[in-house]
This record gives C-alpha cells, sequence and structure tokens, in this order.
C-alpha cells in the first residue's frame, strides 16, 4: 500500500446552493434540512451561497465550524441573485424540471449569469479541496459546477445528486441550451436521481438526443466521456423526528390544536408555498370532500401550513394569491359560526412542533402535481404513533409514491378523487390503519438521510478507489 494510501483520511465536501447552519434549515427548504442531518454526523466541509445578497466587493468565501462541520460561504451581487438564483434557477430549470412549459421563461442574461456563479462557485472552492476530500454537489443550481472545476484541471472524483425530477426528452429539449447542460452533468463521475423514472428520462435523453448509449456495466457513454448513474432516493432522519413528536414542543403544540379540534379530526399539509405541490387542487379537493361527503360537515378540520418562498419571482406572488382567495371562498362557504374548515397558515414552525402537529393529524395530505421526492410525506410517517397512526393520501407524481405501498396514492388532478381518498382515509378501521402505517414506517426508517448518503458515498468511494493517484 503506498504511503499516500495508508495515511489517507476522506473529508466530505458538500457544495449546494444554500448552505443552513443550525436553526435556519427548515427555511432553506428539504435540501438544507436533509444535508444539515448528513453533514451533523460525517463532518467535513459544506460550501455554498450564504442566502446574503450584497452590492461590495465579493471576495473569498468566508470560513466558520461548528464542531467537525466547516462552512465556506459565498454572498451573492444583487445581478447574480436575479439571474442566477431568481432567474435561470428558479424561473427556468425549476419549472421546466417539474413539468411546468407553460411558467418555464427563458432568457440569455439570466442563462450566463448561472454560468457565472458556477464558475465563481468553482473557484472559491477548489483551493479549499485536500487530495483525499469526496465531493459532493447537489441540485439543479450547479449542474455546471463541476464542469467548471474540470476547466480548472481539478481531477477529484465528482458526485452529483439531483433533488428534483429529471424531466422526459421531449420536456427537456424545450430549453434552448438543454445539450450544454446535459454535456455540464458528463463532468461527474457519478450522477444520483430520486426515482427509477428520473433515471430513465435521463437515460432517454442520453439514447436519444445525445447520440449515446448504455455500456455493458449500466454505466452511460457520451460527449466523449463516461458516468455512473443510479438511483438513490433522499429519506429523512426518521429517529430524530420520532424524537421531535414526544418533546416538549411537540406535545404543546398538539395539545393546543386537540383543544381547537374539540374531538374533529384534522387533514395537514405542509408545504413551501409552491406552484408545485398542488394547493389549489387540494384546496378544491377538500371543498370536494365537504360536498360528496357532507357527514363531514362540522366533523373535520384541515390546516395547511404554507410559509411563503421565493417571494421575489411573479409566479410565487400569482399562487399565494389564488391560495387566499380559494380559502377565502371555501371557509366563507362552508363555516359555521363555531366551525371553520379550513386553516391556512403561512408561517413557519420549529421541526418539534410539525412532528406532533403531524401526529395529531388523521390525514397527511401530500398531492403535489410533481415532486422529487417530498420529504414532508416521510416526516408525517415517521411522526405518527404506532398506536393510532394516520393516513398518507400522496400523489402518485411525488418521488416519495415509488415506495409507499402503505398510501392512499391519487392523482391530484382528479378533484374528486383525491376527495374519495380522503373520505377512505377518515372511515378507514384502526387495524387497517395500522397495518399500512406500519408498511410506510418500515420504509421511512430503513431509507432514512443516512441510508441514503451511505448508499450514494459506497458507490462514489468504488468510482474514487478507481481514480489514478
Ligand atoms: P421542498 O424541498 O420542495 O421544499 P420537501 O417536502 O422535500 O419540499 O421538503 C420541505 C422541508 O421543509 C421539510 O423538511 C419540511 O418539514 C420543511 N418545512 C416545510 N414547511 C415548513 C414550515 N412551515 N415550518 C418548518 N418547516 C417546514
Amino acid at each position: 500500500m503506498s504511503r499516500a494510501r495508508a495515511t489517507r483520511r476522506e473529508r466530505l465536501v458538500v457544495v449546494s446552493n444554500r448552505v443552513a447552519r443550525g436553526g435556519n434549515a427548515a427555511r432553506a427548504g428539504g435540501l438544507a434540512v436533509a444535508l444539515l442531518d448528513v453533514l451533523k454526523r460525517s463532518g467535513g466541509l459544506w460550501a455554498g451561497w450564504s442566502g446574503n445578497v450584497q452590492d461590495g466587493a465579493l471576495g473569498k468565501p468566508r470560513m466558520s465550524a461548528q464542531g467537525d462541520l466547516s462552512f465556506a460561504t459565498l454572498d451573492l451581487s444583487q445581478a447574480e441573485y436575479e439571474e442566477y438564483y431568481n432567474g435561470f434557477a428558479n424561473r427556468t430549470l425549476w419549472p421546466l424540471f417539474h413539468y411546468r412549459i407553460d411558467l418555464t421563461n427563458f432568457d440569455r442574461d439570466h442563462y450566463q449569469g448561472y454560468l457565472r456563479v458556477n464558475q465563481r462557485f468553482a473557484h472559491a472552492v477548489a483551493p479549499l479541496l485536500g487530495d483525499d476530500d469526496l465531493v459532493w454537489v447537489h441540485d439543479y443550481h450547479l449542474i455546471a459546477f463541476g464542469e467548471e472545476l474540470r476547466r480548472m484541471g481539478v481531477h477529484h472524483t465528482l458526485g452529483f445528486f439531483l433533488h428534483i425530477p429529471f424531466p422526459a426528452p421531449e420536456v427537456i429539449t424545450t430549453l434552448p441550451v438543454h445539450e450544454v447542460l446535459v454535456r455540464a452533468l458528463f463532468a461527474y463521475d457519478l450522477i444520483g436521481f430520486q426515482t427509477e423514472s428520473d433515471l430513465r428520462s435521463f437515460t432517454d435523453y442520453v439514447t436519444s438526443e445525445a447520440g449515446g448509449r448504455v455500456l455493458e456495466d449500466g454505466r452511460l457513454e457520451a460527449y466523449g466521456r463516461v458516468v455512473r448513474a443510479g438511483v438513490y432516493p433522499i429519506g429523512v432522519d426518521a429517529e430524530n423526528i420520532r424524537r421531535f413528536a414526544r418533546s416538549r414542543d411537540a406535545h404543546t403544540h398538539g395539545a393546543r390544536m386537540e383543544r381547537v379540534l374539540a374531538g374533529r379530526l384534522a387533514i395537514i399539509g405542509v408545504d413551501r408555498l409552491d406552484y408545485s405541490k398542488g394547493l389549489p387542487e387540494r384546496f378544491r379537493a377538500f371543498d370536494a370532500l365537504l360536498r360528496r361527503y357532507p357527514e363531514n360537515r362540522g366533523r373535520i378540520s384541515f390546516l395547511q401550513i404554507a410559509p411563503p418562498s421565493r417571494t421575489d419571482v411573479p409566479e410565487y406572488k400569482d399562487i399565494r394569491q389564488e391560495l387566499e382567495g380559494l380559502s377565502g371562498s371555501i371557509n366563507g362557504e362552508h363555516s359555521e359560526f363555531d366551525w371553520t374548515p379550513l386553516r391556512y397558515i403561512t408561517r413557519g414552525f420549529s421541526r418539534q412542533a410539525l412532528a406532533g402537529l403531524y401526529r395529531i393529524a388523521r390525514i397527511g395530505l401530500v398531492t403535489p402535481l410533481r415532486d422529487g421526492m417530498n420529504l414532508v410525506a416521510k416526516e408525517y410517517v415517521a411522526a405518527q404513533s404506532g398506536h393510532n397512526p394516520g393516513v398518507l393520501v400522496l400523489s402518485r407524481f411525488a418521488g416519495a409514491a415509488h415506495r409507499a405501498d402503505g398510501a392512499l396514492i391519487v392523482n391530484p388532478y382528479d378533484i374528486q378523487g383525491v376527495a374519495d381518498a380522503m373520505q377512505k382515509a377518515l372511515v378507514m378501521p384502526l387495524d387497517e390503519r395500522r397495518e399500512r402505517w406500519r408498511a410506510l414506517r418500515d420504509e421511512v426508517m430503513t431509507n432514512d438521510v443516512n441510508a441514503w448518503r451511505d448508499a450514494f458515498l459506497a458507490v462514489l468511494r468504488e468510482v474514487d478507489a478507481r481514480r489514478p493517484r
């Protein structure tokens, strides 16, 4: 064994758009929550945007540390924030990859800004890399990051994980720069997707659009490069969520909610306010439930928590307005002086408080029109009590539905179908609820966030072991 190998000490370097330290992870969304869970255990370096926008000199990354975990954070300029973050990432790639061609806005300046930020991040991270670092890049904001590192002569093994769906070739090819982006993905050594259908779409693109092929060992070849691509469904820190659900904060929130419910059954939805989450359709399905099954009037209560996100992007203002209108008209139509059917709240909650609310809800309503995975579905399952578990009503278009045998799987476009599934959940006997929940729990506990990290990193290490040193 060479001396270099003998003294080798691997460090995990995670690069993602948003770096979230401690308490602000939940606000930064599912990805930040998951990465913080991963890094808290393994230690390493987390590099990316600080969340700050400023107009002065941008300079070098700001370094800080919490225990074994170091952070390298960069600010964005106002122009970068507009072009890279609000522009190409959130008005082009996000809607397109969620199959919303109608909301996709392509602007060449935004695209150039996106490339510049990827370049700047690569130049900031490259000098921080040690010889034995494993580099794991996350999500659609940083597709071009790996290629920039390669241009700079970085030979490290590079992994990439796409947290959102990879769309079918017919959809992604509507993007004028689709080829440049997919080619950039080939700078990585390993590409991870959430579901088999994402991997299939990517493979279809490679073979039908890029003139590439699938090699005998399953790797993909195109643009003169070979990559491994695989399915690594992300999980939640299920053990921790179970603990959260039994915490004092959880009890307080659960008890407060139960007082308000006064014996009624609760339905809960928790989402970032985003058009991909199917919220208007969900509200309409709740309305349909009250109309189709009037015996529920006065006996159920729907709590939808949806904190606004990406508020500088116009499409997010539109969805907010639409929901305010819908919740007002549903409550106006159905409320009694002593019963408010729908509570729509736009503030954030601690993870403990959320777990307490999940635990008392008879239905976890997770009905995105398209979602890479959806962590809320898994959090809801992890937070239930085995004595009296609730029922997960889950969209077939969430990545989570690929391994969710115990859920009631729905098509969120079928408003009456979703209402029927809710009714089925409301009257479901305890034995069936328990049986379904146990199946879901086994999946969520086994394939948790640590299993996800270990599965991806095991393959990345295998690739790394073959790297010439
Ligand atoms: P996305 O990544 O699209 O936001 P996910 O469902 O995968 O969707 O992840 C959302 C994450 O954000 C979950 O961990 C969820 O608990 C958290 N979250 C969503 N809404 C709130 C809220 N109001 N307060 C606290 N955390 C929230």
